[in-house]
């Protein structure tokens, strides 16, 4: 085994912090032989219930799990935290505008930007998961001026899992066969689905597609719908929105960060984009990205279709929106 790692997990008692932190205390986050010491961050109505889910760990009697602690002062949460999963999040209420949305949010990530720039590790990363992720991400990184800014991630993974997920059912293989989706811009419906540069066993997934009757059209108007709204479908279908789900590709996500992607191959993140790709310095974009040593490359631009960039424009228009409307309430 090696050295145990800090890990503070927000929104802990949440449901999708509730599926989080028993796989991340059983080796799901950092593999099988690093110990782990658990954070637990929550606001002080839900400590209670946090606590319960302390309780519900020990009672697991985790080989890997060092420690387990719950608090409601971020500073205290976030100290020397090396992984940081955002998970909790105001959710939008009934009646409640977007733009209040946005403001209760940014005032949730504004003070856990500040706790983590003054308790953090050094070595911390942090994904976020509670909406809208791409731009709480900015916010938290905005008021954390000593963490570099791309250690600010968003979590379109689930986004990029259920592309695969979708694209292997539609060809009749397995997952283990498609490869080389990607996911561009917000994680919301906005979100660009690209199968430009998917393989299905190595060929092209539009030949393989069309082999199996379905065109540019049907990738246009029933696969990437699809994708983007699966959320609202398993709201539909189970009762409750997606939670196991969403807790495995937060893990995954910290996972391939840390592990890296298999050569040749890439997963998606939301990252503050570098310019990159046409889309404006700063932004947290969804990109595919490879990961190699603890560190996350954008891949080099590709001869983008049209068809593609207009999609990735208007995502990206979303998330400009998006920061100007917490730039207007002085929140960045
Ligand atoms: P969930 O655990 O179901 O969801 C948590 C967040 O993840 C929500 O913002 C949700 O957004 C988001 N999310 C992102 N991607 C997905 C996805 N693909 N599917 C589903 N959700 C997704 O919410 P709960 O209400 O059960 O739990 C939230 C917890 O956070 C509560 O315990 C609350 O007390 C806590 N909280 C903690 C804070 C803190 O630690 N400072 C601050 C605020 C809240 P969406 O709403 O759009 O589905």
């Amino acid at each position: 085994t090696t050295s145990a790692a800090t890990v503070t997990i927000t929104g802990a008692a949440g449901q999708i912090g509730y599926a989080t932190v028993f796989r991340a205390a059983a080796g799901a986050l950092l593999g099988s032989e690093t110990p782990v010491r658990l954070r637990l961050l929550e606001i002080p109505e839900a400590v209670r219930a946090a606590e319960g889910v302390a309780m519900e760990l020990l009672d697991g009697a985790m080989p890997l799990l060092e420690s387990v602690d719950v608090f409601d002062d971020p500073t205290a949460a976030f100290d020397g935290a090396e992984v940081g999963l955002l998970i909790g999040a105001r959710p939008r209420s009934k009646g409640m505008e977007r733009a209040d949305l946005l403001s209760a949010n940014a005032s949730i990530f504004s003070v856990q930007g500040r706790a983590i720039n003054e308790a953090a590790a050094p070595a911390f990363r942090a994904v976020v998961v509670g909406n809208p992720a791409n731009t709480n991400a900015l916010i938290a990184a905005s008021h954390a001026p000593d963490v570099p800014a791309e250690r600010f991630t968003a979590l379109t993974r689930l986004d990029h899992h259920r592309a695969e997920a979708q694209l292997a059912i539609a060809c009749g293989v397995s997952v283990n066969d498609v490869d080389g989706v990607a996911i561009w811009g917000n994680h919301s419906t906005s979100q660009y689905v690209d199968l430009t540069r998917a393989t299905v066993r190595g060929r092209p997934a539009e030949e393989v597609l069309l082999e199996h009757g379905h065109d540019r059209r049907w990738i246009d108007e029933f696969f990437i719908p699809k994708v983007a709204k699966r959320g609202a479908e398993i709201i539909e279908v189970r009762g409750g929105s997606s939670v196991a789900s969403a807790a495995h590709a937060t893990l995954r996500h910290i996972r391939t960060w840390l592990r890296g992607t298999p050569e040749g191959s890439w997963a998606s993140m939301a990252v503050p984009s570098t310019g990159i790709h046409g889309v404006p310095e700063g932004v947290v974009c969804s990109f595919p990205v490879t990961c190699s040593q603890g560190r996350y490359t954008i891949v080099e631009p590709w001869a983008i279709a049209d068809f593609s960039r207009a999609r990735i424009d208007r995502s990206v228009a979303e998330l400009l929106a998006e920061r100007e409307a917490v730039e207007a309430l002085d929140l960045l």
